[in-house]
């Protein structure tokens, strides 16, 4: 079979350059041949001479044009690796150049998704090639001393998958201290040193061999079996030669991964800006920094904490992944702890290992129990410029997760939801400029005529009702004139407190004019509403206002009217209010006037 396999890629190769010229002549010759002598001779090498005609009109038929591509990648664009132009033995060309295939074919495909996938055909190569139980591939975490298990293809069926270990410990120890290959057959040795079989699983062989990226060890290629010797001395140079193949493969992979990094990363920021522009909101703005930290850095746990601005404290807003003692909701002191820290220094703090801290270094209050749980920290201020939003932290179960490099894209992260968090500010005091009034701080104008069209409407979908009371301050004037006007100023906020004190939550309190306020009583009929209309005058009645040494008494004229009634539309509605009001001030002042279909009632 190799003969014919041999056969077939020969003129596969040669085919693939000549392609349909050969193929034509190829075949004319070969049924040429097959009626020509087949017609009149009858000998056995004739009959060989057909069988081999046939055989090369199948080949042809079924090898050349779907080989084309991958034979070109090899020969023109692409170097070949050394390996599949030095073969050690026939045995491994074909897995070779299967595996180099595969490898161009990815690299110019620029996959990143199926990288593991990649990895796994790899494996299952290596597996078959030696005949193993389990092929496994260890990688390093750049940086660090920790490796992740990225691939295993086995035969057995519980094998522990995607685990991490440390350097200094299991078979990578012995790959990391001697910096070559290792070869075993002692079954007691076999079971101390693989860390991915469970307690019964029999293994007799093992061979591993390091992953060499930049001269560095980047990882570790395992092979095992369950047979005494089932692999010797020889087969040390092809795992090394597949390490070599996975190394080009993963750092052809990283590239593309920073490549997509970076591309991810600016798609945030176009995110962030774009999403600014249509007027994103707080939550919004933490859910998208949930998103992209999920995307750019690992973590076992996420915080983010916000500052509550001129307090010394701060509240944990959001917990991603293990939730202790401290859930979301949680407020803690800014000076006990590693996050407060960050919110008081503006400062990022990298822990490469906590346990290995000479004291334990609470992450949030000094009554923290102590928790080694998660031993790498990471944690970076949410701050613009003077302004400090608060901190996001990341955690890992492993030391030395994050390095310096980390740090400097989480603080690059948070300064960009800085500049988010501080425009969604500023948003926000923008709309409160327009639906508030600046002195008394009640709602203004602009929102009692949208919230007066709202409560008709409901009133009317709900068959409810509600009350309008519409006051003004007797003799007003007089104050200013005689106490000046900022005297007038203090007296108008003390009579919108006064207003707000004296209605419930769900009310709506507006200020109408200039020294005219109204006032919505939701789902309240006229009766109550004069209870609520009479507390209100007779607060103000008893305000004190002190100026400058003058204490000043003030009072207030309120129309009242009840919807629904014969008025079907807002204008109207305010009309009579006025008209209540009016006759309020008309009756001698410092009263409530109801307005009623056909008379108003004097309280
Ligand atoms: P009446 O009892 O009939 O309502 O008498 P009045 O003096 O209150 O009369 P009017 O409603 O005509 O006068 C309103 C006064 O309120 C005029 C203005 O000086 C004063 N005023 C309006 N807005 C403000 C303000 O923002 N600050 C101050 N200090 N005074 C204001
Ligand atoms: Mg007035
Ligand atoms: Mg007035």
């Amino acid at each position: 079979m190799r003969f014919f396999s041999n056969i077939r890629r020969i003129i596969g190769t040669w085919a693939a350059y000549h392609q349909k010229t050969t193929l034509l002549i190829l075949t004319v010759f070969a049924l040429y041949s097959y009626f020509h002598f087949g017609l009149e001779v009858g000998s056995w090498m004739l009959t060989a001479w057909r069988i081999f005609a046939i055989a090369l009109l199948l080949l042809l038929l079924f090898s050349p044009l779907e080989p084309k591509d991958t034979y070109l990648v090899e020969t023109k664009e692409t170097p070949q690796p050394e390996i599949a132009d030095k073969p050690e033995n026939e045995k491994d060309v074909d897995i070779i150049r299967e595996l180099s295939e595969e490898y161009y074919l990815k690299t110019k495909r620029d996959t990143v998704k199926d990288y593991k996938l990649f990895l796994s055909k790899i494996l299952s190569i290596v597996k078959r090639t030696f005949a193993a139980h389990s092929a496994v591939i260890y990688l390093r975490d750049q940086g660090t001393s920790l490796l992740r298990q990225m691939c295993i293809v086995s035969d057995e069926e519980h094998v522990m998958e995607d685990k991490q270990y440390m350097q200094d410990e299991y078979i990578f120890k012995e790959i990391f201290e001697r910096n070559s290959s290792f070869l075993s057959n002692e079954a007691e040795e076999i079971k101390s040193l693989l860390p991915y079989y469970p307690e019964s699983v029999n293994i007799l062989s093992l061979l591993a061999a390091p992953v060499y990226i930049n001269d560095e060890i980047s990882g570790v290629l395992i092979v095992d079996g369950l047979e005494y010797n089932t692999f010797s001395g020889d087969d040390i140079h092809f795992i090394e030669t597949y390490g070599g193949i996975i190394a080009e493969t993963i750092v052809n992979y990283n590239n593309l991964l920073e490549f997509e990094n970076s591309t991810r990363l600016f798609s945030f920021f176009y995110e962030v800006s774009r999403g600014l522009n249509s007027n994103l909101k707080f939550e919004e703005i933490l859910d998208l920094l949930l998103s992209v930290m999920q995307n750019i850095i690992h973590y076992d746990r996420l915080t983010i904490s916000a500052y509550e601005t001129g307090s010394d404290q701060a509240k944990i807003i959001r917990i991603v992944g293990q939730v202790d003692d401290f859930p979301e909701g949680t407020v803690f002191p800014l000076d006990e702890g590693l996050t407060g820290w960050i919110i008081r220094k503006r400062k990022p703090i990298l822990i490469y290992d906590l346990e290995k801290d000479d004291h334990f270094i609470p992450r949030y209050t000094s009554k923290e129990k102590i928790n080694y749980n998660l031993r790498s920290f990471l944690g970076a201020p949410i701050s613009y410029h003077d302004i400090c939003f608060g901190a996001v932290t990341v955690e890992n179960y492993k030391p030395d997760s994050y390095q310096e490099h980390h740090k400097k894209l989480l603080v690059m992260l948070a300064n960009n939801f800085g500049v988010a968090l501080e425009r969604s500010h500023a948003l926000q005091e923008l709309e409160q400029h327009a639906t508030t009034d600046g002195l008394t701080k009640l709602h203004n104008y602009r929102m009692f005529m949208q919230r007066i069209y709202e409560e008709i409407e409901r009133a009317v979908r709900y068959n409810s009702n509600f009350t309008l009371l519409m006051l003004d301050i007797d003799h007003f004037k007089r104050v200013n004139d005689q106490y000046g006007h900022l005297a007038g100023d203090k007296i108008l906020t003390q009579i919108a407190a006064s207003i707000k004190n004296n209605t419930r939550n769900v009310d709506f309190a507006c200020r109408y004019g200039g020294e005219e306020f109204a006032v919505i009583l939701v789902e309240t009929g006229l009766e109550k509403a004069l209870l609520t209309a009479e507390r209100i005058r007779k607060n103000i009645e008893h305000l004190d206002s002190n100026f400058k040494g003058n204490t000043i008494h003030v009072t207030v004229s309120i129309g009242a009217v009840e919807f629904p009634n014969s008025s079907k539309d807002v204008e109207s509605l305010i009309l009579e209010a006025d008209k209540a009001l009016y006759r309020a001030k008309s009756e001698g002042r410092n009263r409530i006037v109801a307005y009623k279909e056909k008379s108003e009632t004097i309280i």
